[in-house]
C-alpha cells in the first residue's frame, strides 16, 4: 500500500503514519471530501496524484449510478 485515499469526517480509518497528503478530491454528487496520500519514501509526484484523484473521482461517480448504488468508502487503496 503506496497510496491512500482516507475519507474526511470519518473515524473508522485513520491517517497513516509516514504518509503526506498530496491532493484532496471531493465528490460532485454529494461533496464527500478524500484526501490522498503516499508514503512519505516515494517521490513527491504530482502526475500520480493527479492519476489517482482522477480515477478517485470515477469511482465515486460510480457509487452514484441508480444501477449500482452504495455508499462511499472510508479508504480507497492504490497500487
Ligand atoms: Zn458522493
Amino acid at each position: 500500500m503506496k497510496a491512500v485515499a482516507i475519507r474526511k469526517g470519518q473515524d473508522r480509518q485513520k491517517g497513516p503514519q509516514k504518509y503526506h497528503r498530496v491532493a484532496t478530491v471531493e465528490c460532485d454528487k454529494c461533496g464527500a471530501e478524500f484526501v490522498i496520500s503516499h508514503q512519505r519514501k516515494l517521490k513527491r509526484s504530482r502526475s500520480i496524484a493527479a492519476e489517482q484523484a482522477a480515477e478517485l473521482k470515477t469511482i465515486l461517480t460510480e457509487d452514484h449510478r441508480p444501477k449500482d448504488k452504495r455508499e462511499h468508502p472510508d479508504l480507497v487503496e492504490f497500487e
